[in-house]
This record gives structure tokens, sequence and C-alpha cells, in this order.
């Protein structure tokens, strides 16, 4: 096994995971994760019996390799004396190198498509692999209804889901968004920083969180508590904080958030009461979110 680490980004989701281990699997390099696991990535690595790869955060003095992020915001602590040698990866580029390096990037839902696209031979021959990764396009696609989604992610995700001897993938999809949205004994600070990801646009932070649940009532009694947390973040970090709770059956989001309502209301086109909003249509934090607020801030 090479001295090398593949990991995800911070607040790791499963797509990151499943790559991670993907990746080292194929590569002969060693998998790692940036954070902890959610419920989500708990309930499918214990489903196709694969172990939870080691805990790396900080990255300083390592050889590493790069899945589903690109951006210094996103790399685990210690990037900026660690040696990048490969990013392969389904978002925006925002990343430079002093030196060469392997660099794949393609626009489809998951950075686990990518991964299958490249190395399906070697798949074919391991079943919980189809299943990890199977399970990272239904997460990061939220089970085909983003519009992150291409048909190569579907037609993949049907050839994993013959591998892994999944019947019915819809149904799997949303047993897996189940597990995610288990949002019981998790505490506010919890739910904002699980999926957390921050973003310089037009010199500025500005932190945007994620929760895709069926239901999205389960949180009404705890949105004030989540926007006090939002304007704590704001003041200590960002020009802006917001998380998105995303209403997997409805197809929408509910924004939450702290900073300047003008920014919020100019790039969706919306009104905002109270710091919230609510977004129909509204998915992809990756395709949705971000794009019209950095468009906003650049200006
Ligand atoms: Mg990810
Ligand atoms: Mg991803
Ligand atoms: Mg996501």
């Amino acid at each position: 096994m090479k001295d090398i680490y593949v990991i995800g980004h911070k607040n790791p989701d499963t797509d990151s995971v499943v790559s991670a281990i993907a990746c080292a699997k194929i590569m002969d390099y060693k998998p790692a994760i940036a954070g902890d696991i959610n419920k989500e990535t708990d309930f499918i690595l214990k489903k196709f019996g694969v172990s939870v790869p080691e805990k790396l955060e900080n990255i300083s003095g390592k050889q590493v390799f790069l899945v589903d992020h690109n951006e210094n915001t996103q790399i685990a602590d210690g990037w900026d004396s660690a040696e990048i040698v490969g990013v392969l990866d389904h978002h925006k580029i925002n990343f430079s190198s002093l030196a060469p390096l392997f660099f794949h990037a393609e626009p489809l839902g998951a950075t686990s498509s990518i991964i299958a696209k490249l190395y399906m031979e070697k798949i074919r021959a391991d079943a919980s692999l189809a299943g990890i990764l199977l399970s990272g396009i239904l997460s990061d696609t939220v089970v085909f209804k983003s519009p992150t989604t291409t048909e190569d992610d579907k037609k993949i995700a049907e050839e994993l889901a013959s591998i892994a001897g999944i019947g019915n993938i819809e149904e799997f999809g949303v047993e897996i968004k189940k597990a995610g949205a288990d949002i019981s004994g998790r505490s506010v600070s919890d739910i904002v920083e699980g999926d957390f990801k921050e973003f310089n646009m037009g010199g500025k932070k500005i932190g945007i969180g994620q929760v895709e649940l069926p239901d999205i009532s389960v949180i009404e009694n705890i949105e004030d508590d989540i926007i006090a947390l939002l304007n704590k973040m704001k003041e200590n970090k960002y020009e802006m904080a917001i998380m998105a709770i995303t209403d997997i059956m409805n197809e929408g989001s509910k924004l939450l958030f702290s900073g300047d309502k003008n920014i919020i209301e100019k790039a969706f086109s919306v009104r905002t009461e109270n710091n919230k909003t609510y977004i129909k249509g509204l998915m992809s934090r990756k395709k949705q979110l971000v794009p019209p607020l950095e468009k906003i801030l650049s200006e």
C-alpha cells in the first residue's frame, strides 16, 4: 500500500467518504476521513460491511489525494503544508498548485459516479464497493431529485445496483435519506455543522450548511435556535451564514440565514421574513445556492 491518503472534505458526507474508500482500494492508497461520519454514512457502511476509514483531521506533511472537493476552505487542516498529488471531483474548480498533479473533474451528480465510470471493470468484482458507490450517488443526487443529476448518474447507478444486488434503487435511496434525516439526539450545532461548507465569494467568507429531510416540519421548533447559532457564526467568522433545510418530498428548501437580507432577496428573487424564506425547487447547494450568491457578492 502506498503512503498516500485519499481524503474527502471536512464535515464528510456519504459521497466524500465512499469516494475515498473506493479510490484508495482501486489505487492501493490509504482511505481517510477529515471528520466524523454522519448517520447516513454510518448506515450504509454497516449495510455493506465496510469499515470506517482512519480519521485524519490534520494532513500537514502528508501526501494526499483529494476526492469530492478542491477548495482550500474545505480541505482538512494543515493542507498548506501537505503535498496534494491528485484531485477527483464534481464541484466547481477553485484550485491552484505549484507542482503538476492528477486532476479529474466532471459535472456528474456525485464523485462516486466519476469513480464508477472510470473504474467499472474493477468495481464489477466487488459488490460492497458497488453498494457504497451507489449510496454515494443516491445521497448526493437526493435520490435523483437534485438538478445536478445527469443521465450518466442514473445509468451508472443501475449498473452498480445490479452488482450490489439492490432491487429497487429509489426505495433504497429513500431508506438512505431517512437514516440521514434522523435528527433525534442531535444538537442544533450538530445539525448545522454536520454538512457545513465555507466559500470564498468575491473575497468574502460565506458559510452554507444543508440538511436534507423527508419532512422539514421536524425542524420547525428549533428554527430560531438555528438562526441564533448562525448569528454567532456570522459574528465570529462570516460575512453571511446560511442553513438550507431541504424538503426532499416537496422539492424545495427553506433558507435560514444571518447577514444582509438584501443579498438573499436579490440573489434568489424572493422576499424574506425574520431571516427565513422558502425557495421552491432549490435542492442543490453547488448548483442553485452558490452560483447566484457568488454573482451578487462579486459585483
Ligand atoms: Mg460532498
Ligand atoms: Mg459529492
Ligand atoms: Mg450534499
